[in-house]
Protein backbone atom coordinates (compact mmCIF):
# COMPACT_ATOMS: atom_id res chain seq x y z
CA UNK A 1 0.00 0.00 0.00
CA UNK A 2 2.97 2.53 0.76
CA UNK A 3 4.57 1.58 -2.09
CA UNK A 4 0.74 2.10 -4.46
CA UNK A 5 0.63 5.55 -2.60
CA UNK A 6 4.73 6.66 -3.23
CA UNK A 7 4.28 5.58 -6.85
CA UNK A 8 0.71 7.35 -7.73
CA UNK A 9 2.50 10.22 -6.01
CA UNK A 10 5.46 10.20 -8.26
CA UNK A 11 2.79 9.68 -10.79
CA UNK A 12 0.63 13.01 -9.71
CA UNK A 13 -2.62 10.54 -9.46
CA UNK A 14 -5.21 10.02 -7.25
CA UNK A 15 -5.93 6.54 -5.34
CA UNK A 16 -9.18 5.59 -4.38
CA UNK A 17 -8.29 4.43 -0.96
CA UNK A 18 -10.36 1.93 0.73
CA UNK A 19 -13.26 1.81 3.66
CA UNK A 20 -11.15 1.96 6.65
CA UNK A 21 -8.27 3.65 5.30
CA UNK A 22 -8.66 7.36 6.45
CA UNK A 23 -7.82 8.85 9.92
CA UNK A 24 -10.89 9.17 12.86
CA UNK A 25 -11.17 11.27 15.74
CA UNK A 26 -13.91 10.65 18.33
CA UNK A 27 -15.51 14.21 20.30
CA UNK A 28 -17.38 13.36 23.01
CA UNK A 29 -21.03 15.64 23.21
CA UNK A 30 -23.73 15.90 25.60
CA UNK A 31 -25.67 13.76 23.61
CA UNK A 32 -23.04 10.76 22.58
CA UNK A 33 -20.04 10.36 20.53
CA UNK A 34 -19.22 12.07 16.98
CA UNK A 35 -16.65 10.10 14.94
CA UNK A 36 -15.19 12.28 12.36
CA UNK A 37 -13.65 10.63 9.58
CA UNK A 38 -11.07 12.17 7.23
CA UNK A 39 -11.69 11.72 4.11
CA UNK A 40 -9.32 14.06 2.91
CA UNK A 41 -9.38 17.41 0.97
CA UNK A 42 -12.67 19.39 1.86
CA UNK A 43 -14.15 15.92 2.79
CA UNK A 44 -15.59 14.35 5.81
CA UNK A 45 -17.82 11.88 7.22
CA UNK A 46 -19.46 12.21 10.54
CA UNK A 47 -20.82 9.86 12.53
CA UNK A 48 -23.49 10.88 15.11
CA UNK A 49 -26.52 8.63 17.22
CA UNK A 50 -26.32 6.14 14.43
CA UNK A 51 -27.06 8.54 11.39
CA UNK A 52 -23.64 9.11 8.90
CA UNK A 53 -23.38 12.69 7.69
CA UNK A 54 -21.30 12.83 4.33
CA UNK A 55 -19.78 16.82 3.57
CA UNK A 56 -18.62 16.93 -0.28
CA UNK A 57 -18.47 13.23 -0.95
CA UNK A 58 -15.50 13.30 -3.57
CA UNK A 59 -14.92 10.03 -6.06
CA UNK A 60 -11.39 10.74 -6.30
CA UNK A 61 -10.75 10.61 -2.62
CA UNK A 62 -13.12 7.00 -1.59
CA UNK A 63 -14.31 4.28 -2.84
CA UNK A 64 -17.71 5.43 -2.07
CA UNK A 65 -18.99 2.15 -3.28
CA UNK A 66 -17.57 0.73 0.49
CA UNK A 67 -18.38 3.60 2.39
CA UNK A 68 -21.35 4.01 4.64
CA UNK A 69 -24.52 5.32 3.60
CA UNK A 70 -25.94 8.37 3.56
CA UNK A 71 -28.83 9.65 5.98
CA UNK A 72 -27.64 13.23 5.01
CA UNK A 73 -25.69 14.76 2.61
CA UNK A 74 -24.25 18.38 2.84
CA UNK A 75 -22.72 19.90 -0.68
CA UNK A 76 -21.00 23.56 -0.08
CA UNK A 77 -20.75 24.37 -3.79
CA UNK A 78 -20.88 23.70 -6.96
CA UNK A 79 -17.09 22.95 -7.92
CA UNK A 80 -16.42 19.74 -8.99
CA UNK A 81 -14.52 19.02 -6.02
CA UNK A 82 -17.76 18.94 -3.72
CA UNK A 83 -20.39 18.53 -5.77
CA UNK A 84 -19.52 14.97 -7.37
CA UNK A 85 -22.58 12.98 -9.02
CA UNK A 86 -20.93 9.76 -8.71
CA UNK A 87 -20.21 9.65 -5.15
CA UNK A 88 -23.39 11.11 -4.57
CA UNK A 89 -24.84 8.18 -6.40
CA UNK A 90 -23.15 5.60 -4.46
CA UNK A 91 -24.30 6.84 -0.63
CA UNK A 92 -27.97 7.79 -1.25
CA UNK A 93 -30.78 5.92 -0.45
CA UNK A 94 -34.74 6.74 -1.05
CA UNK A 95 -34.04 7.83 2.79
CA UNK A 96 -31.31 10.33 2.28
CA UNK A 97 -31.33 14.21 2.57
CA UNK A 98 -29.47 16.13 0.54
CA UNK A 99 -28.66 19.75 1.13
CA UNK A 100 -27.26 21.61 -1.24
CA UNK A 101 -25.98 25.61 -1.53
CA UNK A 102 -28.50 28.19 -3.45
CA UNK A 103 -25.49 27.70 -6.80
CA UNK A 104 -26.38 23.70 -6.88
CA UNK A 105 -30.17 24.69 -7.23
CA UNK A 106 -31.70 22.54 -10.16
CA UNK A 107 -28.38 20.52 -10.31
CA UNK A 108 -29.39 17.63 -7.47
CA UNK A 109 -32.66 15.96 -8.18
CA UNK A 110 -34.43 15.80 -5.08
CA UNK A 111 -31.66 17.96 -2.39
CA UNK A 112 -32.91 20.34 -0.22
CA UNK A 113 -32.01 24.20 -0.83
CA UNK A 114 -30.21 26.15 2.01
CA UNK A 115 -29.91 29.60 1.76
CA UNK A 116 -26.81 31.50 3.46
CA UNK A 117 -28.84 32.43 6.64
CA UNK A 118 -31.41 29.64 6.90
CA UNK A 119 -31.80 26.76 9.20
CA UNK A 120 -33.34 23.27 9.17
CA UNK A 121 -33.28 20.42 11.71
CA UNK A 122 -32.56 16.96 9.72
CA UNK A 123 -32.19 13.49 11.20
CA UNK A 124 -32.76 15.58 15.03
CA UNK A 125 -29.34 17.72 13.62
CA UNK A 126 -30.14 21.41 14.04
CA UNK A 127 -28.29 22.54 10.75
CA UNK A 128 -27.48 26.50 9.51
CA UNK A 129 -26.33 27.59 6.58
CA UNK A 130 -23.38 30.35 6.91
CA UNK A 131 -21.98 32.33 4.08
CA UNK A 132 -18.97 31.02 2.25
CA UNK A 133 -17.13 33.12 -0.13
CA UNK A 134 -13.82 35.70 -1.40
CA UNK A 135 -13.47 39.00 -0.39
CA UNK A 136 -9.27 39.22 -1.63
CA UNK A 137 -9.12 36.07 -3.78
CA UNK A 138 -10.01 36.53 -7.59
CA UNK A 139 -9.82 35.35 -10.93
CA UNK A 140 -7.71 37.24 -13.13
CA UNK A 141 -11.23 38.72 -14.73
CA UNK A 142 -11.92 40.11 -11.27
CA UNK A 143 -14.61 37.85 -10.02
CA UNK A 144 -14.10 36.06 -6.65
CA UNK A 145 -13.36 32.36 -6.80
CA UNK A 146 -16.29 31.76 -4.60
CA UNK A 147 -19.13 34.83 -5.05
CA UNK A 148 -20.70 36.02 -2.65
CA UNK A 149 -24.46 34.50 -2.13
CA UNK A 150 -23.53 31.35 -3.75
CA UNK A 151 -21.59 28.71 -1.44
CA UNK A 152 -22.51 28.00 1.78
CA UNK A 153 -20.57 26.24 5.30
CA UNK A 154 -22.87 24.48 7.70
CA UNK A 155 -22.74 24.66 11.35
CA UNK A 156 -24.26 21.28 12.57
CA UNK A 157 -25.21 21.24 16.41
CA UNK A 158 -24.10 17.41 18.36
CA UNK A 159 -26.13 17.94 21.66
CA UNK A 160 -24.47 20.87 22.75
CA UNK A 161 -21.65 20.96 20.21
CA UNK A 162 -21.68 23.15 17.11
CA UNK A 163 -18.99 22.31 14.55
CA UNK A 164 -18.51 24.50 11.26
CA UNK A 165 -17.70 23.19 8.28
CA UNK A 166 -16.42 26.49 6.60
CA UNK A 167 -16.20 25.23 3.08
CA UNK A 168 -14.76 27.48 0.46
CA UNK A 169 -14.35 30.56 2.05
CA UNK A 170 -12.30 33.45 2.96
CA UNK A 171 -11.91 34.86 6.66
CA UNK A 172 -15.62 36.84 6.27
CA UNK A 173 -17.11 39.08 9.17
CA UNK A 174 -20.35 37.13 9.39
CA UNK A 175 -17.87 33.83 10.58
CA UNK A 176 -16.15 35.95 12.31
CA UNK A 177 -18.93 37.31 14.43
CA UNK A 178 -20.41 33.20 14.73
CA UNK A 179 -20.52 32.45 18.86
CA UNK A 180 -19.80 29.07 20.58
CA UNK A 181 -18.50 27.07 17.71
CA UNK A 182 -16.89 24.44 19.16
CA UNK A 183 -15.16 22.47 16.51
CA UNK A 184 -14.13 24.52 12.92
CA UNK A 185 -13.23 23.02 9.76
CA UNK A 186 -11.35 26.26 7.76
CA UNK A 187 -10.17 25.78 4.31
CA UNK A 188 -6.67 27.15 3.37
CA UNK A 189 -5.86 25.60 -0.13
CA UNK A 190 -5.14 28.66 -2.04
CA UNK A 191 -5.19 30.75 -4.25
CA UNK A 192 -8.85 29.69 -3.45
CA UNK A 193 -9.64 29.86 -0.34
CA UNK A 194 -7.52 31.38 2.98
CA UNK A 195 -4.00 32.12 3.79
CA UNK A 196 -2.21 30.32 7.23
CA UNK A 197 -2.93 34.00 8.49
CA UNK A 198 -6.36 34.53 7.63
CA UNK A 199 -7.37 31.36 9.19
CA UNK A 200 -5.31 32.31 12.07
CA UNK A 201 -7.47 35.69 12.21
CA UNK A 202 -10.70 34.12 11.94
CA UNK A 203 -9.65 31.06 14.39
CA UNK A 204 -8.63 34.51 16.67
CA UNK A 205 -12.69 36.30 16.08
CA UNK A 206 -13.96 32.54 16.39
CA UNK A 207 -12.18 30.93 19.52
CA UNK A 208 -13.01 27.20 18.83
CA UNK A 209 -12.10 24.80 20.85
CA UNK A 210 -10.48 22.51 18.10
CA UNK A 211 -9.58 23.78 14.96
CA UNK A 212 -9.06 21.35 11.84
CA UNK A 213 -7.45 23.22 9.03
CA UNK A 214 -9.22 21.45 5.48
CA UNK A 215 -9.01 21.50 2.13
CA UNK A 216 -5.19 22.98 2.51
CA UNK A 217 -3.91 21.41 -0.39
CA UNK A 218 -0.05 22.37 -0.83
CA UNK A 219 -0.32 24.88 2.11
CA UNK A 220 1.55 23.35 5.48
CA UNK A 221 -0.72 23.16 7.86
CA UNK A 222 1.81 23.31 10.75
CA UNK A 223 2.11 26.74 9.75
CA UNK A 224 -1.08 27.57 11.98
CA UNK A 225 0.28 26.32 14.77
CA UNK A 226 2.48 28.59 15.03
CA UNK A 227 0.86 31.11 14.16
CA UNK A 228 -1.89 30.62 16.71
CA UNK A 229 1.01 29.87 19.51
CA UNK A 230 -0.61 33.07 21.77
CA UNK A 231 -3.77 31.59 21.58
CA UNK A 232 -3.69 28.55 24.39
CA UNK A 233 -7.58 27.65 24.47
CA UNK A 234 -6.84 26.90 20.69
CA UNK A 235 -6.15 23.22 19.76
CA UNK A 236 -4.96 22.99 16.39
CA UNK A 237 -5.41 18.89 15.17
CA UNK A 238 -3.66 18.73 11.61
CA UNK A 239 -5.19 15.52 9.92
CA UNK A 240 -4.27 14.36 6.54
CA UNK A 241 -6.46 16.91 5.02
CA UNK A 242 -4.79 18.04 1.97
ZN1 LIG B 1 -14.50 25.86 -4.50
ZN1 LIG C 1 -12.70 23.56 -2.80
Amino acid sequence: MRWTVGVALVLGLVVAAPAGAFEKDVLKTSAGDLEITFVGHGTLILGFGGKTIHVDPFENLADYSTLPKADLVLITHGHGDHLDAEALAAIRTPGTTVIVAGICEGKVEGAVVMRNGEERVVAGIPIAAVPAYNLQHKRPDGTPFHPKGEGNGYVLTFGGTRVLVAGDTENVPELRALKGIAVAFLPMNLPYTMTPEMVADLARAMQPTILYPYHYGNTDPTLLVTLLQGEPAIEVRIRQMK
